[in-house]
This record gives structure tokens, sequence and C-alpha cells, in this order.
């Protein structure tokens, strides 16, 4: 059976000359009448411009796949687009148990995410026309990897937006409830069923590393999680102080320390801002500092109050920075922009009175494309910063 047409607007597609992949509601001419699902797509003088996922109920209407048409997007289809993407990912192997096989658009595949712990996947299929593929994307996955089990985390907010059920289901095999990760010499247990994102954060893993190599002395881990960076400073560092607000992290934090048999790290369980400025005032000082916050903006609207958070942080942290002491620090929020990440450091630099070196810009690590074409597959930004005196 031929695909559904679509029809967009002149703007809608030359975004996708530009190598943007989301053509929205607004610069849809003619809607398909199919349900969800591929569609090939036209411009308004009838040229076929390529073949898009589906989404009757979303804003974004139309996810371009393929500059082509296709009769169909049959499983040699999947199997070859999911095939490229994993490829990609072969050194990461050497170092780390777990990684991103797919980042969405960043690998041609919008709205689909998938994250390899060892021999198990979890996936995350955040479109309504890509959810119809899900036994295509599943039988490729199983064959491209040979993986032991297939998680669906199907239980992003994204979801509802495209009027699908928000769940978390097994789609292949079994998936345990903790799985062990090797990071860069490092062990972490993930949780795949419950943790943040699909259990773990591996988009930080190049940085934990980076930082791990520069770190001595005194460290400290804002925001710590499970532990991931503490981790890599207690390796380098003679002691860590970790700090996050909740207790149930913390726990797993401990439990991830014990694991790689680090003694040298003490977990505080205080609101970060709280704790570090009763550090400064107790005179306390790090030789190492790690600011890795939650997202503060998580729209447009509340970035203001976001970039004053991010100032707040980050200067109490520069206070507490010990002369010539190393800090990372990072923004995961998408609505922070590289340009306002960058002012945001300089100006809390410049209220702590210090001299303040930027020794290296992170971005995301390679297992998460961010394409310049697509602004909206990038959202991680880093600093390495210095305190020369
Ligand atoms: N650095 C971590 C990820 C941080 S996730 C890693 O790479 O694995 C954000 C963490 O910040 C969560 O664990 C959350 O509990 C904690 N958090 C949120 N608000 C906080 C606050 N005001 N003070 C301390 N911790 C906070």
């Amino acid at each position: 059976m031929a695909m559904d047409l679509a029809v967009v607007s002149a703007r809608g597609a030359t975004r996708w000359q530009h190598a943007h992949p989301w053509i929205f509601k607004s610069d849809v001419v003619r809607f398909p009448s199919a349900p969800a699902g591929a569609v090939r797509v036209e411009d308004p003088r009838g040229r076929p411009i390529g073949t898009a996922l589906w989404s009757p109920a979303s804003e974004i209407s139309l996810r371009m796949v393929d500059r082509d048409t296709p009769a169909e997007l049959d499983q040699p289809w999947w199997h070859d687009r999911l095939a490229r993407a994993i490829a990609r990912r072969d050194d990461i192997r050497r170092h780390s148990s777990a990684c991103r096989l797919i980042h969405g658009e960043g690998d041609a595949l919008p709205s689909l995410v998938c994250d390899r712990y060892d021999r198990w996947l979890v996936v995350q299929l955040m479109s309504a026309g890509l959810d119809t593929f899900q036994d295509q994307i599943v039988a490729a996955l199983v064959q491209l990897t040979g993986c032991d089990g297939i998680l669906a985390r199907n239980d992003a907010a994204a979801r509802a937006r495209e009027e699908l059920p928000r769940e978390t289901t097994l789609l292949h095999g079994d998936v345990p409830r903790e799985i062990e990760v090797h990071e860069h010499g490092v062990k972490y247990l993930a949780a795949p069923w419950t943790g943040q994102k699909t259990g773990a954060f591996l988009d930080q893993r190049e940085n934990r590393h980076r930082i791990g190599q520069l770190a001595r002395g005194r460290a400290l881990d804002c925001f710590a999680y499970h532990g991931s960076f503490a981790l890599h400073l207690a390796a380098n560092a003679d002691t860590v102080v970790a700090v996050d607000s909740s207790g149930a992290a913390l726990e797993r934090a401990r439990q991830n320390a014990e694991r790689n048999a680090r003694a040298n790290i003490t977990f505080v369980e205080a609101d970060a801002f709280d704790d570090l400025r009763a550090r400064d005032r107790a005179g306390e000082r790090f030789d190492t500092i790690v600011v890795d916050p939650p997202a503060f903006a998580k729209n447009r609207p509340s970035l203001p109050a976001a970039i004053r958070g991010y100032h707040e942080i980050n200067l109490r942290a520069l206070r507490l920075l010990a002369p010539g002491g190393i800090m990372f620090t990072a923004s995961c929020s998408y609505h922070l922009t590289k340009p306002l990440f960058l002012e945001m450091i300089e100006g809390a630099a410049a209220d702590s009175g210090r001299r303040i070196a930027l020794r290296e810009l992170r971005t995301q690590p390679a297992d998460h494309p961010e394409l310049l074409t697509i602004p909206e597959s990038g959202y991680l930004k880093g600093a390495i910063l210095e305190a020369m005196d």
C-alpha cells in the first residue's frame, strides 16, 4: 500500500533543505488522512522532498527521515539506519560498557533514543509516527546488538504531547533493575527502570573522565546524584565531599563508592546553595570542584530565574576554590544557550573578584551528536575553570 501524502509550505520545505527534520503544524498545507505512521512529503509545487514520520496530535506534525521516498519504511530501512548509528559508537566500547546508541535527530532518527547498558538496551519512542514502527525497531536492535533485553522508558512527558501513553514496558527479553556499568575504570550501578533519563547520565561520561584526570587535593562534587563524578574525582583527589539534596540518590552513591572500594568520599545530604554558603563562611577551600546541577531552565519563561540560579551556585563554588584550584561547571538546560552559559560564568567570575581562567570548553560526547543544523540536538555545555591565584 502506497504511503499517504503530506504537502508542506515553502518555509517547511526550506527547513528540510537546511537539514532540520521538523515540520510544524503551521507549515503543513495538506495533512495526511492516514493515522500516525510514515508519509511521503511534497512541497507546494508538487515536488517530492522525502519521507516523514507523521504525528497527528503533535505540534511537530512531520519529522523528516529520508530525502528519498521509498515504497515503505520496511525492516531493511530501519536496520540500515540503526546500523549506521550503532557503528559510530564502536570506539566508545573500548573504555565504557554504557553509551547512547541512538541520539534521535542527531542520528537521523528523530524522536528515538536508545542507550546501551552492557548487554541491555533502554529505548524511548517519543513520537506517534515513530511509535508505529516499534516492532521493526526492536527487531533491528536485537539483530544488530544481540542484546539480552530491551526496556522502553516511555514515561517521558514528550509522549503526552503526542497523545501516547506514558509507561515503562519490557519490549524484549528481560532487563534487570540494576546494571553495573564500567566507565573509564570506574564502576557504578545504573537503574534502567527507575533512574533519571534511561537510568544514568551518560552524557557526562567524557567530562567525568576529564575532571577525574585533573583532580587533586580536597574535592567537592555538588549535585552528586549517584556519585559518578565523585567516583572519578576520588581516584586522584585525597578526599571528596559529595553533596546532594536527595538521601536516596546519596544512598546509591554510597553503594557505588563501596563497589569501587573508595573510602575517601563523604556524603552530605543538603541543599547545595546552603551548603556552599556555609562552607564559605567556615573558611573551607577546595582544590577541585564539580558543579553539575539539574536543568534549572525547564522552559523559556523560567530562563531568567534559572540564570540567577546558575550564577549564584557558580559564584559560591568559585569562592570556595583554593588558589590554583580547578572547577568543572555544567548546564544541561537547552534554553541556556552556549553564549548565555559563557556570559553566566563570566559574570560569576567577575563577582567572585578572582582571576579565573577558562581552560576548556566542554560539550556533548560523540555518542550524543549535536548537529549544527539542529539546535535542539544540543543541550549540554561545560567549562573547566582555573583559579589563577
Ligand atoms: N552530576 C550527576 C547528575 C546530577 S542530577 C551525574 O553526572 O550523575 C541532579 C542532582 O541534583 C539530583 O541528584 C538531585 O537530587 C540534585 N539536586 C537538585 N536540587 C538540588 C539542590 N538544591 N541541592 C542539592 N542537590 C540538588
